[in-house]
């Protein structure tokens, strides 16, 4: 089925850089197949020999591997000044513009997850960027080439910013045609009305955590049961 990409991988071995995990200098690495896996295997001169999976499964690899395209280069928000990823963001090496731009809007949450590492109070800092700053960034990433299509609000817990639903709406007017929230959905479960302001606003999609079929999971990575009972507490 994959068989002129397989012949490829046999023949030459994709060469590819990579960074060596103790000294973060780039490497020259191979990618190459065995036993149903893609494998990635890097040598540093200083530190020796390392290698890992790439792709866990060989044949899913392949199927996207027929999709690969390289875009235009010159993307150039950064300069190149010791390369690429050590001042990249984006930098002219790139040949592809973001297709999905991930925005932390702050590291406050109204849940308190003993896993989490993103909590302010855990932090001890507060990050938040001001609504400049956003339209800042979101400017900035519209005005790659191609711009970039889609933004997704992260933190902590992005609703927990009164000033929300105005986030989204300046996500439209300043152009992107997806916008989403990743959320622990609590402040939507909450109040209808706040749901039907994002939808107003030009919320696509939300992204909801999913941790399990039990109780059990939500315990040790929540630190409790379900929102359902958040609900029902109020
Ligand atoms: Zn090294
Ligand atoms: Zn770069």
């Amino acid at each position: 089925m994959y068989k002129d990409i397989d012949k490829q991988m046999n023949e030459m071995k994709k060469k590819t850089k990579s960074l060596c995990p103790q000294c973060l200098k780039v490497i020259d690495a191979e990618i190459y197949e065995s036993d149903g896996k893609i494998l990635i295997k890097k040598k540093c001169e200083e530190h020796g020999e390392f290698e890992d999976t790439y792709w866990s499964d060989a044949e899913l690899y392949h199927k996207f591997a027929n999709w690969q395209y390289e875009g235009n280069a010159g993307i150039t928000l950064t300069k190149t000044e010791k390369g690429c990823p050590f001042d990249c963001g984006l930098c002219p090496e790139h040949k592809s513009s973001t297709m999905l731009a991930i925005i932390d809007l702050t590291n406050r949450c109204n849940q308190h997850c003993p896993t989490c590492f993103a909590n302010a109070a855990v932090a001890g800092y507060l990050y938040e960027p001001t609504m400049e700053q956003l339209e800042e960034m979101m400017k900035l990433l519209r005005s790659e080439v191609p711009p970039c299509p889609a933004v997704q609000f992260a933190g902590g817990e992005p609703t927990v910013r009164e000033n929300f639903v105005d986030i989204v709406k300046m996500a439209r007017k300043i152009g992107f045609s997806h916008v989403q929230v990743a959320t622990n959905g609590i402040a939507l479960a909450k109040s209808e009305q706040f749901c039907r302001d994002l939808v107003e606003a030009g919320l696509h999609t939300v992204y909801l955590q999913f941790d399990g079929m039990t109780d059990e999971p939500y315990k040790v990575l929540r630190g409790h049961t379900g929102v359902k009972h958040e609900i029902k507490g109020d």
